[in-house]
Protein backbone atom coordinates (compact mmCIF):
# COMPACT_ATOMS: atom_id res chain seq x y z
CA UNK A 1 0.00 0.00 0.00
CA UNK A 2 1.18 3.42 -0.96
CA UNK A 3 1.92 6.07 2.06
CA UNK A 4 -1.16 8.05 1.92
CA UNK A 5 -1.38 11.87 1.81
CA UNK A 6 -1.59 13.89 5.23
CA UNK A 7 -2.65 17.34 5.67
CA UNK A 8 -2.63 20.59 7.40
CA UNK A 9 -5.49 22.81 7.06
CA UNK A 10 -5.19 26.59 7.42
CA UNK A 11 -7.89 28.26 10.87
CA UNK A 12 -10.64 28.80 7.91
CA UNK A 13 -11.09 25.66 7.11
CA UNK A 14 -12.40 23.09 9.75
CA UNK A 15 -15.19 21.60 8.33
CA UNK A 16 -12.63 20.63 5.47
CA UNK A 17 -10.79 18.89 7.94
CA UNK A 18 -13.35 17.32 9.54
CA UNK A 19 -14.53 15.60 6.03
CA UNK A 20 -10.96 14.68 5.03
CA UNK A 21 -10.63 12.70 8.48
CA UNK A 22 -14.43 11.04 7.35
CA UNK A 23 -12.33 10.02 4.58
CA UNK A 24 -9.39 8.44 7.10
CA UNK A 25 -6.82 11.20 6.03
CA UNK A 26 -4.48 12.33 8.49
CA UNK A 27 -5.36 15.65 8.68
CA UNK A 28 -4.24 18.44 11.29
CA UNK A 29 -6.24 21.56 12.10
CA UNK A 30 -4.96 24.25 14.84
CA UNK A 31 -6.71 27.40 14.63
CA UNK A 32 -4.46 28.93 17.31
CA UNK A 33 -1.22 28.22 14.58
CA UNK A 34 0.53 31.70 12.86
CA UNK A 35 1.13 31.39 9.29
CA UNK A 36 5.29 31.28 9.22
CA UNK A 37 4.51 28.45 11.65
CA UNK A 38 2.30 26.87 9.76
CA UNK A 39 4.37 26.66 6.58
CA UNK A 40 7.00 25.13 8.84
CA UNK A 41 4.80 22.66 9.70
CA UNK A 42 3.56 21.44 6.84
CA UNK A 43 7.65 21.13 5.42
CA UNK A 44 8.73 19.55 8.53
CA UNK A 45 5.61 16.95 8.84
CA UNK A 46 5.60 16.32 4.48
CA UNK A 47 1.96 17.58 5.05
CA UNK A 48 -0.47 19.36 2.02
CA UNK A 49 -0.74 22.60 3.22
CA UNK A 50 -4.52 23.42 2.57
CA UNK A 51 -5.41 27.23 2.76
CA UNK A 52 -7.50 30.29 1.45
CA UNK A 53 -4.72 32.19 1.37
CA UNK A 54 -2.66 33.10 -1.81
CA UNK A 55 -0.57 35.81 -0.24
CA UNK A 56 0.46 32.59 2.09
CA UNK A 57 1.41 30.36 -0.29
CA UNK A 58 2.88 33.48 -2.63
CA UNK A 59 5.11 34.73 -0.58
CA UNK A 60 6.04 31.34 2.28
CA UNK A 61 6.33 29.33 -0.57
CA UNK A 62 5.04 25.80 1.51
CA UNK A 63 6.55 22.23 -0.76
CA UNK A 64 3.09 21.40 -0.99
CA UNK A 65 0.05 23.29 -1.14
CA UNK A 66 -3.70 23.66 -2.06
CA UNK A 67 -5.20 27.18 -2.68
CA UNK A 68 -9.00 26.52 -1.88
CA UNK A 69 -10.66 28.66 -3.57
CA UNK A 70 -14.29 27.47 -2.80
CA UNK A 71 -16.84 28.47 -0.14
CA UNK A 72 -18.57 24.97 0.46
CA UNK A 73 -16.43 22.70 2.24
CA UNK A 74 -17.78 19.44 -0.13
CA UNK A 75 -16.47 21.55 -3.32
CA UNK A 76 -13.50 22.50 -1.15
CA UNK A 77 -13.55 18.20 -0.46
CA UNK A 78 -13.72 18.21 -4.20
CA UNK A 79 -10.62 20.72 -5.18
CA UNK A 80 -8.14 18.58 -2.40
CA UNK A 81 -9.31 15.70 -3.63
CA UNK A 82 -8.67 16.91 -7.70
CA UNK A 83 -5.51 18.24 -6.99
CA UNK A 84 -4.12 15.70 -4.83
CA UNK A 85 -5.14 13.14 -6.96
CA UNK A 86 -6.77 11.25 -3.73
CA UNK A 87 -7.71 7.75 -3.98
CA UNK A 88 -11.07 6.27 -2.47
CA UNK A 89 -10.57 4.87 1.06
CA UNK A 90 -12.18 1.67 1.48
CA UNK A 91 -13.48 2.19 4.75
CA UNK A 92 -14.71 5.73 6.30
CA UNK A 93 -15.07 7.19 9.67
CA UNK A 94 -11.72 5.26 11.38
CA UNK A 95 -10.46 8.57 12.25
CA UNK A 96 -11.52 10.82 15.28
CA UNK A 97 -13.58 14.09 13.38
CA UNK A 98 -12.57 15.68 16.33
CA UNK A 99 -8.79 15.42 17.17
CA UNK A 100 -7.45 13.39 14.47
CA UNK A 101 -6.42 10.46 16.10
CA UNK A 102 -6.90 7.00 15.05
CA UNK A 103 -9.62 5.11 16.26
CA UNK A 104 -9.55 1.91 17.77
CA UNK A 105 -12.58 -0.90 18.68
CA UNK A 106 -14.17 -0.03 21.71
CA UNK A 107 -13.90 -1.67 25.12
CA UNK A 108 -17.20 -3.33 26.65
CA UNK A 109 -16.82 -0.78 29.60
CA UNK A 110 -16.14 2.39 27.16
CA UNK A 111 -19.84 1.21 25.35
CA UNK A 112 -21.22 0.54 28.43
CA UNK A 113 -20.57 4.28 29.42
CA UNK A 114 -20.69 6.04 26.16
CA UNK A 115 -23.86 4.74 24.17
CA UNK A 116 -27.00 6.10 24.28
CA UNK A 117 -29.64 3.60 24.15
CA UNK A 118 -30.70 5.13 20.48
CA UNK A 119 -27.36 3.19 19.06
CA UNK A 120 -27.82 0.17 20.64
CA UNK A 121 -29.86 -1.36 17.12
CA UNK A 122 -26.85 -1.12 15.36
CA UNK A 123 -24.64 -4.05 15.71
CA UNK A 124 -21.78 -3.20 13.97
CA UNK A 125 -18.43 -2.20 15.97
CA UNK A 126 -18.23 0.30 18.09
CA UNK A 127 -15.02 2.94 17.73
CA UNK A 128 -13.49 5.01 20.26
CA UNK A 129 -10.91 7.78 20.24
CA UNK A 130 -8.16 7.16 22.89
CA UNK A 131 -7.35 10.74 23.06
CA UNK A 132 -10.72 12.41 23.27
CA UNK A 133 -12.43 9.68 24.64
CA UNK A 134 -15.06 9.65 21.80
CA UNK A 135 -17.32 6.56 21.09
CA UNK A 136 -17.69 6.33 17.26
CA UNK A 137 -20.94 4.16 16.00
CA UNK A 138 -22.47 3.68 12.26
CA UNK A 139 -26.18 4.93 12.29
CA UNK A 140 -28.29 7.66 10.58
CA UNK A 141 -25.44 10.15 11.31
CA UNK A 142 -22.69 8.12 9.74
CA UNK A 143 -25.57 7.16 6.44
CA UNK A 144 -26.41 11.01 6.48
CA UNK A 145 -22.50 11.72 5.70
CA UNK A 146 -21.70 9.16 3.65
CA UNK A 147 -24.97 10.53 1.17
CA UNK A 148 -23.47 13.72 1.11
CA UNK A 149 -20.10 12.58 0.10
CA UNK A 150 -21.62 10.44 -2.65
CA UNK A 151 -23.31 13.56 -4.01
CA UNK A 152 -19.86 15.32 -3.68
CA UNK A 153 -17.99 13.13 -5.01
CA UNK A 154 -20.01 10.83 -7.85
CA UNK A 155 -17.54 9.44 -9.52
CA UNK A 156 -16.05 7.68 -6.37
CA UNK A 157 -19.62 6.01 -5.64
CA UNK A 158 -20.99 5.34 -8.43
CA UNK A 159 -18.58 2.04 -9.50
ZN1 LIG B 1 -10.58 12.34 19.40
Amino acid sequence: MTEQPRFLADAMLARLARWLRVLNFDTRHDPSIHDPELVQMADREDRWLLTRDRALVKELRPSKAVLITRDDPLRQLTEVVEQCELDKPERLFLRCLVCNTPLREATDREIRDRLPPSAENYPDTRLYCPHCQRLYWPGSHTQRMTRTLARALPDWFDR
